[in-house]
Parts: structure tokens; C-alpha cells; sequence
């Protein structure tokens, strides 16, 4: 079934599909008619344990009840309003409250639109245009941080010319990750408006700070005046309550949030310092403005979602779904390939580079074994086992993981990495 609706989608979409990623399941992407808990229920009736978990957002699984609960009350409601309603008011309390870096927030549709933002904003409150990002870090699909992006980019070998205007790649400039001297070198040169990172790097495969990587920005952003910026739309709410920030104790000036904080419906968000949000319009003269912000739908799921982390031990389940997958992981790899991987992980998230020893920058992740990894992704996608298709995403576990799933994981990775 999948294979005919693929042809029809060819007919209708760039590529068939609506997201680059989704076309890197081959021959061709399956197609999904319902999801539950750690599964998915394909069109061509076969279950898969899912580990992409809509890129991020599902720290619950799929189809959480609670959270379905309070989406269909909120459905009787009305869910578009025109005007505000007092759960964007809850929702704000309850990020603010785990992020204390969050003083003031304004909700946008997506991490997209909330990283365009956020830069403005850095632009606006300093006076300066350039903007330092990292070699790998994806921030969304806007003009304006594409240069050297991870993710899709990356996997399709896009040329950030194509479309984007010259003078605006050239405010962008370039460090390796975990190179702060180049960040601080830059920041001696130039006028630098901002410095944008993603706090742990999860559009690369998954790349973790250096001891001091994060600590170091935020001495050099407060030196240079120049706004830092944690990206945690994949990390804000996943690395625990308290996001990258929490588990790393460095504040940013800014903070980009989305995928959780909405429960699997659309969001971004921009959250940081009141003296920087409250220049948005209408209390400053920034300007912003959406249609769905805030929208009372996506306002519930993401309430209901942090109110189950905050009551249940999410994270502890999923954390520890990925510590016993890469004991068996490791332990399998270990015997076929020795010392010919290597297995990034933090929390509930984690990729594994073949062929490489190290990967500490998006250099170093571009020199792993992409075909094997594709069919690594194969081989388990036919046992029943989705793991993102791109070498640079990462592979993510929720509370659904649970033992039974784990087990059934365990037993179809053995059979895989044998047949590597
Ligand atoms: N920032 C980061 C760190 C992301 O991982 C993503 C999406 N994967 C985005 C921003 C963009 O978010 P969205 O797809 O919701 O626009």
C-alpha cells in the first residue's frame, strides 16, 4: 500500500513528500494510519517500535492519554480563539517556572520560526548584524541560519545559495563546535549580534559539549555583549525538566523551545531575559505576530505534556530505555566491528557513527560511514525497529520504551548488528 500511495504523493509533492527527511526511507517512505505508545501501525499492516518519535516532540509516545484527554475537551471548546486564553498564561508559568532563564515568553508555530525571532531580537537589542552559529547545528529552514546547517541539509547536500540571498549568508559566520577560541576570536573582530547553539548538537547525529564548551560562550557573549542563544526545541524539556541549561548550569540570554513544550502539535517559542522579549511588539517596536500563536489546541497539549513529566518518571524510563539498549548495543558492535564505532548519548537520546572513533564537531560526523549506517536503518526498519534513515538525527526513547518494548528492541538488534 505504501508503494501506491508513494506514487500518488509523487504526483502532488516535491519528492513525494512534505519534509526532506521522510524521503530518505528507502526504496520508498512507509505510510503511517495510526500510532500508540511506542508504536506505529502502517499502511502495509506491520507494527514498528518507533525511535524517531516525530523528531523530538513525542517524550510521551504516541497518543498519550492524558494528553489525548485534554486535546479532545479542548476540541469541544473551540480551538482557535482570536484573542488570548488563560492556558497560554498556565503554560508560560509552568516553562518559566522549570527554565528560570525564561522570564518572558511569546509562542510562536514552530523551532523555525522561534530561532528567526530570536535573532531579530539579538540584532535589535545590541544594534549589530552578524551572527555566529556552529558547523552542524540545524536551527530550522529560514534564510537566515542555513549556512553549514545539519539535519536535512546536510543528508541532501544543499547549497545554502540556492534561493538565499547573498547578503544575508554573508552575516553569518562559522565556528566548529566545541571551538569557543573561534567564537571569541570572532567576537574580538567583529560586531557580533548573537551566538546561536544548540546546547547539545542533535541534528549532526547526537554531539555533546566539551567540559566548558557551554560555560566558555557564555564568559565570551558577556564580555562582547553579545546575546547568547540556547536552541533547546530538541533538548528544552528532554534533558529533564530544566533542558540543557538545567543539566549543564549555563543560562542563555534567549532560549528557543519547541517540539515538546507543544505535545506533538505544532510550536516554537522564544523565551529569555524581559528586557529582550519585551521589545516584541505590541509592548516594543520588534516586531512579531501569528495567526496560531498561542493557539489554545497547542497550548493544552503542551500543558497536559509537562504536566505528566512533572507528575510521572518519564525521563527516568526513558533514560534508562537508551543506558540498556547500548549496554546490548555496545556489547554486540563490540564483538563484530571492535573499535570501529562510536556511540554518542545523553538522556534520552543517542546516535551511533560507524567507522570513526571520535566525533566531537560535524567534521568528525561527516567522516562516519553514511551507507553503513543506511543499512543499519534497513535492517532494522525490515525487523520491525524505526530509527531516523539520516546518519544526522538522532535516536530518541519516551516513556512508552518500557521493559517489554526495550526486550523486543534487544532481541531484533542482536539479529541486526550479525548481519551488518
Ligand atoms: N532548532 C532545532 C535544534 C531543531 O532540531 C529544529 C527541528 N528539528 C528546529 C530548530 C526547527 O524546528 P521546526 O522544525 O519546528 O521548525
Amino acid at each position: 500500500m505504501s508503494e501506491k500511495y508513494w506514487n500518488i504523493a509523487s504526483h502532488y509533492f516535491a519528492g513525494g513528500v512534505n519534509s526532506p527527511v521522510r524521503a530518505a526511507v528507502k526504496p520508498y517512505p512507509f505510510y503511517v494510519e495510526r500510532a500508540e505508545g511506542a508504536y506505529l501501525y502502517t499502511a502495509d499492516n506491520k507494527q514498528l517500535i518507533d525511535y524517531v518519535l516525530g523528531y523530538g516532540p513525542l517524550i510521551l509516545g504516541h497518543a498519550n492519554q492524558y494528553v489525548t484527554k485534554k486535546i479532545i475537551e479542548q476540541v469541544n471548546k473551540g480551538w482557535l480563539y482570536g484573542t488570548p486564553s488563560p492556558i497560554e498564561i498556565e503554560l508560560a508559568r509552568k516553562i518559566s517556572h522549570h527554565l528560570p532563564s525564561a522570564q518572558k515568553i511569546r509562542f510562536v508555530n514552530s523551532g523555525t520560526e522561534a530561532t528567526m525571532l530570536a535573532l531579530r531580537l539579538a540584532r535589535a537589542y545590541t544594534g549589530r548584524e552578524k551572527i555566529i552559529k556552529f558547523h552542524g547545528n540545524y536551527h530550522g529552514a529560514h534564510d537566515y541560519l542555513l549556512l553549514d546547517a545539519g539535519s536535512a541539509f546536510t543528508e541532501f547536500n544543499v547549497n545554502v545559495y540556492n534561493g538565499i540571498p547573498k547578503s544575508i549568508v554573508n552575516t553569518i559566520r562559522i565556528c566548529e563546535y566545541n571551538d569557543a577560541e573561534c567564537v571569541e576570536k570572532l567576537s574580538k573582530s567583529e560586531d557580533i549580534a548573537g551566538v546561536i547553539v544548540e546546547p547539545v548538537m542533535g541534528n549532526m547525529g547526537v554531539i555533546l559539549p566539551d567540559k566548558d564548551f557551554l560555560e566558555r560562550l557564555r564568559e565570551i557573549t558577556l564580555t562582547y555583549n553579545s546575546v547568547l542563544i540556547f536552541d533547546e526545541v530538541i533538548t528544552g524539556f528532554r534533558l529533564g525538566l530544566g533542558g540543557a541549561q538545567g543539566t549543564f548550569n549555563v543560562t542563555p540570554d534567549l532560549t528557543t523551545l519547541g517540539k515538546i513544550i507543544g505535545g506533538g502539535l505544532p510550536i516554537g517559542a522564544v523565551a529569555g531575559k524581559k528586557e529582550i522579549i519585551d521589545m516584541l511588539t505590541p509592548a516594543g517596536k520588534v516586531f512579531n505576530a501569528g495567526t496560531f500563536n498561542a493557539n489554545p489546541l497547542t497550548m493544552t497539549a503542551g500543558l497536559a505534556t509537562i504536566e505528566v513529566l512533572e507528575r510521572e518518571n518519564v525521563h527516568e524510563v526513558a533514560n534508562r530505555a537508551v543506558n540498556v539498549i547500548l549496554e546490548e548495543l555496545v556489547n554486540a558492535l563490540d564483538k563484530k566491528i571492535p573499535n570501529n564505532f562510536v556511540i554518542n548519548h545523553i538522556g534520552s537520546m543517542f546516535q551511533v557513527f560507524f567507522g570513526v572513533k571520535k566525533v566531537s564537531n560535524a567534521t568528525e560526523a561527516k567522516l562516519a560511514n553514511k551507507e553503513m549506517y543506511q543499512k543499519f536503518h534497513n535492517l532494522l526498519l525490515q525487523r520491525g525497529v524505526f530509527i531516523p534513515p539520516s546518519q544526522f538525527e538522532t535516536i530518541f526513547t519516551s516513556y512508552a520504551h518500557k521493559d517489554v518494548v526495550v526486550n523486543t528492541t534487544l532481541e531484533i538488534l542482536r539479529k541486526v548488528v550479525q548481519e551488518l
